[in-house]
């Protein structure tokens, strides 16, 4: 290992300019002169790390995109929190493995099981005492790879309290494991899990109202399919608009009607109102539901990838367990309850490190300053006649629609809305300098044409370096690209 600190060093210096750089590229290239430039064959002849590591600074880094820009505004995976790149490295070099703890991860389980009872404590549900904690199914969850994997390990829950042993006597008569989505604004997440866990495509799509479900219809969706529901989920902050369903009315709703429906809560983005007091009530009902998603990689600056599944009760985790001569079947070990997945890394690390450091007090600060930044954002949209937002921020996102200047309500084109958007949204692509997020959905608050699809441009206030000026550079931006739009679409 000799030379492994100035290799490293050089690594770490590398990585903290590409993190504090202030453009999203440094350089682009389309996909055919990237694949022309970086696939090639393994070459035969030998070399020290530190020029590998210049080629990959010269040939491959310009080309990564940088999230951690003030000037990404379209998610917020930033990954930019000190003390969490710091816990993702010490995870790299002590390698531990959380598939078991006595000789694996002796301290490291004790971390993992540690995070997911803090996150716990965020979303409402309660812990018991450390001290009464026996074995790892007193945890009341899983740490995972992402929301999609937590999301799939929901599914499987949901699928053995409908079918109690499916996962051992495999999947009996598939339609009666349907699920309710609300239309147009799930995750597709929830959809491949049902095709990864063997039950095909269950999915029933309930109309919304404000992208929200439509509680009559929900009602509806549940007596047409009285029996054979299997699940129902609810998004605490879509990945749209991320808007918070009313949680504790769904609750209401749904066990009025059939008490054993696996209630899932896709709180992905959600997570973030468990930090702040005034925001908490935004999930009132959510420890009523079975499981809960958490992202944390999305919503707290820690690098990719870690998420966890949360559920009310523990004990519904052991309908999953694996047994093996490998996974040792002992109180700590972690890997029973971790469904597609043998040795694990240390993912929880990165997000104990950030949790510790920031604190109660400190999360709830993060939670302030990005509802003021949305907030702005939002105002400054509503006063813009050129622009309007789709929906009145629930979170920290707000998706908006430029309107060409000869937009009248009266007599709307939404494919010329749509035109112009979709037009802004690909120059913003390729000229790289500024960045939003951009979806289809429908008009569900009849802000242009009910019902109607649009493709809003979508921003997000997560990034801590964002600041009022940023966002008034986006917003102008945005304008000139739409006047550079009309001009173009005048000549034509
Ligand atoms: C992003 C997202 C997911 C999937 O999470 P990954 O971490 O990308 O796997 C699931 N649900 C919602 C609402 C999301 O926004």
């Amino acid at each position: 290992m000799s030379g492994i600190d100035t290799v490293l060093d050089q690594a770490l210096l590398l990585g903290a300019a590409f993190k504090e750089s202030d453009g999203i590229f440094a350089m682009r290239a389309s996909s055919e002169e990237l694949r022309d430039m970086l696939v090639e064959e393994l070459p035969w002849q030998t070399s020290d790390a530190i020029s590998v590591l210049r080629d990959f600074e010269q040939r491959v880094l310009p080309y990564c995109k940088n999230e951690a820009s003030a000037h990404f505004m379209g998610f917020g995976d930033t990954g930019n929190d000190t003390a969490a790149l710091a816990g993702g490295i010490l995870a790299l070099f002590v390698q531990q493995n959380l598939i078991n703890q006595d000789f694996d991860s002796p301290s490291a389980t004790f971390i993992d099981i540690t995070v997911v009872r803090w996150l716990r404590d965020l979303v409402g549900f309660t812990n018991i005492p450390s001290a009464q904690l026996r074995n790892v199914w007193d945890t009341g969850g899983v740490v995972t790879s992402g929301g999609t994997m937590s999301n799939t390990v929901a599914m499987m829950l949901a699928r053995e309290r409908k079918q109690p042993g499916t996962i051992r006597n495999g999947v009996g008569n598939p339609r009666r494991f349907k699920v309710l989505v609300p239309e147009g604004i799930g995750h597709y997440s929830v959809r491949s899990a049902m095709a990864w866990i063997g039950l095909g495509d269950q999915i029933v799509s309930v109309p919304t109202d404000g992208f929200r479900y439509d509680l009559h219809a929900l009602e509806e969706a549940l007596r047409d399919n009285a029996g054979s529901v299997m699940s129902v989920v609810a998004y605490a902050g879509d990945s749209r608009t991320q808007t918070i369903d009313y949680l504790d009315r769904i609750e209401d709703l749904v066990r009025s009607i059939d008490t054993d429906i696996w209630l899932h809560a896709d709180a992905c983005w959600g997570l973030l109102c468990g930090f702040s007091e005034s925001l908490q009530k935004k999930l009132l009902g959510i420890s009523t539901f079975d499981s809960i998603t958490v992202d944390p990689h999305k919503v707290m600056d820690i690098p990719y990838t870690m998420s966890a599944l949360l559920v009310k009760d523990p004990e519904s985790l052991k309908t999953i367990a694996s047994f093996s001569d490998l996974i040792m079947q002992q109180d700590w070990s972690l890997g029973q309850m971790t469904p597609f997945v043998g040795s694990r890394e240390w993912s929880s690390l990165k997000l104990w490190m950030m949790m510790r450091s920031y604190g109660r007090s400190g999360l709830q600060k993060l939670a302030d300053q990005r509802i003021e930044l949305v907030g702005y954002t939002y105002q400054r949209i509503m006063t813009e006649p050129r622009l309007v937002a789709i929906h009145e921020p629930d979170l920290v996102a707000v998706a908006f629609l430029y309107l060409p200047h000869d937009y009248d309500k009266s007599s709307v084109r939404v494919q010329d809305i749509n035109r112009a958007n979709q037009w802004i949204h690909k120059q913003m692509l390729e000229r790289g300098e500024w960045h939003l997020h951009q979806f289809s959905i429908a008009d569900n608050n009849c802000v242009v044409s009910d019902g109607a699809e649009i493709y809003p441009l979508r921003f997000m206030a997560i990034n801590g370096r964002l600041t009022k000026e940023h966002i008034d550079g986006m917003l102008n931006y945005v304008l000139a690209l739409g006047k550079e739009f009309e001009s173009m679409e005048r000549k034509s």
